[in-house]
């Protein structure tokens, strides 16, 4: 089973051979997995019909042993896409993963516009830094919150997490990818994962495919869970249980509409329900 193999972050137990070399003999248990769902292995017009269930999908663990995780956006060049930030973030909270959110290019912020940008995600209790990487802004903030950590940079391609990577420890001299490039789909680039220590107590995964990154085994009844705003009306729903979707009396709809719940966060909840992760 893939799960069994060896990813970033493990620990192993090994014994040593030829000088500088080992056999790994046991992964140690993990503290905590990162995973994603692996491509369906049939046909792509079929894939298309497919409706993932939990026990069909695959289970493609891709760190190991993670204290927190990063999702990184821009300001511009691509602009935020809440939906996603959403998924990253009940990811997070499904398997309990501290979870950091950074706003790059804030160079390109023009004076008009808000500064405090996903400045939601901050009421709701979410550690909100903002950062450039070719201003060098925030990299302070976000080097105390890398330091002493094994951590992940997720988010979509071409928000600048090579960028911020090369700006914090420059020796990493990490590829910058071409916007146009890094948002072409069908190029299937190889890449490797790789742990980047540059630090001695820092480590951070770079990783391929966080795109995809999804959790694993949620029941859509639990979804609300993971929106903290909503926990605090669960329960209090006429109907239980309550999909907070089309039920009368429905104690989360009456707290969207009195505006205690942003009505983006209520749509992304409701996507989530319908369509999956
Ligand atoms: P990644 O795909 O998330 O690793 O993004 P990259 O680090 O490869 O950066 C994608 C593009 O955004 C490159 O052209 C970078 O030069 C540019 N970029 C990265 N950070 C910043 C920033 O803070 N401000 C601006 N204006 N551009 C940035
Ligand atoms: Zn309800």
């Amino acid at each position: 089973m893939r799960a069994d193999l060896v990813v970033i972050g493990d620990r192993v137990r090994w014994s040593p051979t030829v000088e500088g070399t080992g056999i790994i003999e046991e992964v140690l248990p993990r503290k905590s997995v990162l995973a994603r769902a692996a491509p369906p292995s049939r046909p792509l017009k079929e894939a298309a019909r497919y409706k993932p269930a939990a026990e069909t999908l695959e289970q493609q663990v891709i760190v190991a042993n993670l204290d927190q995780v990063l999702v990184v956006f821009s300001v511009h060049n691509p602009t935020p896409n809440p939906l996603m930030l959403d998924r990253y973030l009940v990811a997070c909270e499904a398997v309990e993963l501290p979870m950091v959110v950074v706003v790059n290019k804030m160079d390109l912020l023009e004076e008009d516009e808000e500064r405090d940008v996903l400045a939601l995600y901050r009421r709701l209790g979410y550690d909100v830094h903002y950062t450039s990487a070719v201003a060098l802004q925030g990299l302070e903030g976000l080097r105390a919150v890398l330091r002493g950590k094994l951590s992940v940079l997720a988010g979509p391609s071409g928000v600048g997490k090579s960028s911020l990577l090369n700006a914090l420890w420059p020796l990493l001299q990490r590829k910058v990818g071409e916007i146009s490039e890094a948002r072409d789909r069908g190029k299937h680039t190889t890449v490797v994962s790789q742990l980047l220590q540059p630090d001695p107590d820092t480590y951070v995964a770079d990783t391929p495919g966080m795109r995809q990154f999804r959790f694993w085994d949620i029941d859509p009844e639990q979804l609300d869970a993971f929106f903290p705003e909503m926990r605090p009306h669960i329960g209090k729903c006429r109907f239980s249980p309550c999909t907070h979707i089309h039920e009368p009396g429905c104690a989360v709809m009456v707290a969207v509409e009195q505006g205690e719940i942003d009505p983006l966060r209520y749509e992304s909840y409701c996507r989530m329900f319908e369509h999956g992760f």
